[in-house]
């Protein structure tokens, strides 16, 4: 029975040809050219003035919190479904996320949660894009201009998407990008902060090269990251970005194919198709286990890769995150959805080299297991 992985990515563009144009030139670091332009085409795709690109989609959150000055005691509005990155990146600064339980069938955070959240520390609001959809937009932005706030928006997973016709990735005051290998466009590992505030650009720039002084080098008054993205990263996400639209067609056709083999099977949750008049672009497919299903998420894991099928549990809630528990904070906080989710779901693959035929091999064997819970 031949393993079909949770991903694969297809590098089948111009990834070759632009990474021997690095070793033929030897511009391998971040000072290559590659990563000027791929900045640039990645800002233009979310219609943003100024791209930023850093090594990983978790230092891209790091250096916007940092950027936008969150220290001590301030508190950032969150999700609490969502990767620990966005959490840590706070906490780091010494912030402190503020949780908001997630809609049990967008996945996204419950806006109409947040403004109950929102105190005199409060200063930014960090929307996420789950696992496809977008989250509606527009309530969070009057809210954080009616608190003055700022809105981060995490975009790792929304290559590609829109809300309400413009791209995902353009509503924050700062919003970030992934390139990890799962994502619509990968560079290997690679993240990008975007932005249309020139200061905030700056700093972001700063920030990721470790704080070197304009014109005195080795002179730092301030702490930075070295967070940089090399040529060769760059060259593979230029021929990415290339080709963003038909990835994101392909991904579009997996999700509406498993749907379509999957919309009676009545013991699994399958993802919203569409939200506010925009399709998923399914990231991942996402499924929950429902009520009546004994078993969790994990052991649904552990039974699809003994079929061969390559699958991984949804995000662990930040509010029971151990490390955070060790830390005192979430302190006997509840997020029923949230809480449910991480127990309860689980995604599929759905890697841009998985064929259709694989697709319904997948269905096959998980309706399977589900038939043998009875
Ligand atoms: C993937 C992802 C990240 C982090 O990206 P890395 O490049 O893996 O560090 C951040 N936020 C969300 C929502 C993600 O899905």
């Amino acid at each position: 029975m031949n393993f079909i992985p949770v991903n694969e990515p297809v590098l089948d563009g111009n990834e070759k040809k632009y990474l021997c144009e690095c070793i033929d030139t030897g511009w391998i670091s971040s000072e290559g050219p590659f990563v000027k332009q791929f900045e640039e085409k990645m800002a233009r795709l979310v219609n943003r003035k100024y791209g930023i690109s850093v090594s990983n989609g978790t230092a891209a959150l790091e250096i916007a919190v940092a950027a936008l000055d969150i220290e001590d005691g301030d508190e950032v509005i969150m999700p609490a479904f969502t990767i620990i990155s966005c959490a840590t990146a706070v906490v780091k600064r010494g912030g402190i996320p503020v949780l908001v339980d997630s809609d049990q069938f967008t996945w996204n955070m419950n806006i109409e949660e947040i403004e109950e959240k929102i105190t005199e520390k409060t200063k930014a609001i960090m929307i996420v894009h789950i696992y496809g959809l977008p989250i509606d937009v527009d309530p969070v932005l009057e809210l954080a201009k009616k608190h003055n706030l700022k809105v981060i928006e995490d975009a790792a997973e929304m290559h590609g998407q829109t809300y309400k016709g413009k791209p995902c990735g353009s509503f924050g005051d700062i919003s970030v990008f992934s390139f990890y290998p799962n994502k619509h466009i990968t560079t290997g590992e690679g993240g990008m902060i975007l932005t249309n505030d020139e200061k905030l650009a700056e700093r972001c720039q700063s920030l990721r090269n470790l704080c070197f002084l304009k014109d005195v080098r080795y002179v730092h008054e301030e702490i930075g990251y070295n967070y940089r993205f090399t040529n060769l990263q760059a060259a593979v996400g230029l021929a990415q970005l290339e080709k963003i639209e038909t990835t994101v067609a392909r991904k579009r056709e997996i999700g509406r194919l498993y749907t379509e083999l999957l919309k009676n099977e009545a013991k699994v949750q399958i993802p919203l198709e569409n939200y506010n008049d925009e399709d998923n672009i399914y990231w991942v497919y996402g499924l929950v286990l429902g009520n009546d299903v004994n078993i969790s998420n994990r052991e649904m894991v552990n039974l699809l890769a003994s079929k061969g099928i390559g699958s991984r549990t949804f995000f662990w809630a930040i509010h029971e995150q151990p490390v955070f528990r060790k830390m005192g904070l979430f302190k006997g906080e509840k997020y029923p959805v949230a809480e449910r989710l991480a127990r309860k779901g689980f995604y599929i693959p759905s890697g841009l080299a998985l064929k259709d035929e694989q697709i319904k091999e997948v269905v096959k064997r998980l309706s399977d297991i589900l038939k043998e819970l009875n």
